[in-house]
């Protein structure tokens, strides 16, 4: 390879796995299974910006689910163990259990998640468990009726996201992972709810900074608030200890409640940055593969997907692109009132969250 660090297309136990220039591992492959979304939440797609005529992906311009399956089985045989599904929303393609089930049969994938808003996961659970589903993550930021139906855009229905977390469970789904992005001044005063729904229940509320992903959803420092301060606001009510990770290139901090009524994870992208250890590659539902979640470009896959080029060659695109991997945004952001965010982000909803 031209950059000279052949060896670090190494091998494991037979499988060859490929390491970046600060040694991380391409680990995870996020799928961004379509770009469309059926809510709007304004720190991902505020609906000033996605309106009825915005112009998503056409069907031939997104990868099929031939070309999703061969990107996936060809970066299992680099080391990937670990795939989500996700997008905008992955439940609007009303083909995603069978696509799971092929992913599912791939050797050396560990884990298969998929992220979701949860109102089209009841009638579906079922089917994507019995296709080999491992797991789900559902995004639910606000029990609050008015608060949560504002941060979804208007578009939301609590109750049918509460449907869709029972079908999960019913389904086996688990351990359902429950994302809140906690924004000052929007949801703050409302996450000990959500907390106090969920514990005990064994689905783990993860606790997610607000991120300055993409250039549209008008993010400011201000409206960050740090986990530090959520930690302590936990602890006034419920104490809880710092646990160890569950697998090296987890992104949540987690605690667990002393009481044993379960555990809470931080994602804490803004304030404690983890891109020592961020092993994601994103494959994008036009077939664009990037390499950091604040990117502002990728790496162009379909065009070799669809010109003959053979597993080899594709390998190889990945391969490079990833021994080129220098990628660590959030570490250099440095947040403080005087940040200039850059330009020209991909959104998240179109790179897979
Ligand atoms: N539509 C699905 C959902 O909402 O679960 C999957 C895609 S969504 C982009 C994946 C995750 O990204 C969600 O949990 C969402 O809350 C999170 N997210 C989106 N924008 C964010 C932001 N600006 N800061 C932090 N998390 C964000
Ligand atoms: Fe859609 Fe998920 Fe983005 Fe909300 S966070 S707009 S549900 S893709
Ligand atoms: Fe990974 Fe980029 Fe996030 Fe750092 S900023 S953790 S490199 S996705």
């Amino acid at each position: 390879m031209e950059d000279g660090r052949e060896q670090d297309l190494r091998s494991a136990g037979g499988d060859a796995f490929v390491t970046d220039a600060f040694d991380r591992p391409m680990q995870d492959l996020r799928i961004s299974l379509l770009d469309r979304c059926n809510f709007r939440c304004p720190y991902c797609m505020p609906e000033s910006e996605y309106t009825e005529d915005y112009q998503f992906l056409s069907k031939t311009a997104r990868l099929s689910h031939d070309e999703i399956f061969r990107v996936a089985s060809i970066a299992v045989g680099l080391g990937v163990t670990k795939l989500r599904i996700t997008g905008g929303e992955p439940l609007l393609d009303k083909k995603v259990a069978s696509l799971v089930g092929r992913l599912a049969e791939l050797d050396g994938v560990d884990d298969l998640a998929l992220t979701t808003n949860g109102v089209l996961l009841a009638p579906i659970a079922e089917a994507l468990a019995k296709a080999g589903l491992q797991r789900v993550t559902i995004s639910l930021d606000s029990l609050n009726e008015e608060v949560f139906r504002s941060m979804s855009g208007n578009r939301g229905d609590l109750d049918k996201v509460f449907t869709g977390i029972a079908a999960a469970e019913q389904a086996g789904l688990s351990p359902i992972k429950i994302n809140v992005v906690v924004q000052r001044g929007v949801n703050d005063h409302t996450v000990l709810d959500v907390l106090d729904r969920f514990r005990g229940t064994g689905h783990i509320v993860r606790l997610i900074e607000f991120m300055d992903v993409g250039n549209r959803n008008d993010w400011t420092m201000e409206q960050v608030v740090p986990s530090k301060e959520t930690l302590k606001m936990i602890q006034t009510r419920w104490p809880v200890r710092a646990v160890g990770k569950n697998y090296p290139g987890e992104v949540a901090r987690r605690y667990e409640y002393l009481d044993g009524k379960g555990e809470v994870g931080f994602i804490s992208s803004v304030t404690e940055p983890f891109c020592g250890s961020c092993s994601r590659a994103r494959l994008s539902a036009d077939g664009t593969l990037y390499t950091c979640l604040f990117a502002t470009n990728g790496t162009d896959l379909r065009t070799a997907l669809r010109d003959g080029s053979d597993d080899d060659a594709i390998a190889n695109i990945l391969t490079r692109v990833w021994l080129k991997r220098k990628d660590r945004y959030s570490e250099l952001r440095k947040p403080g009132p005087v940040e200039k965010p850059l330009v020209n982000k991909v959104e998240m909803y179109r790179m897979g969250g």
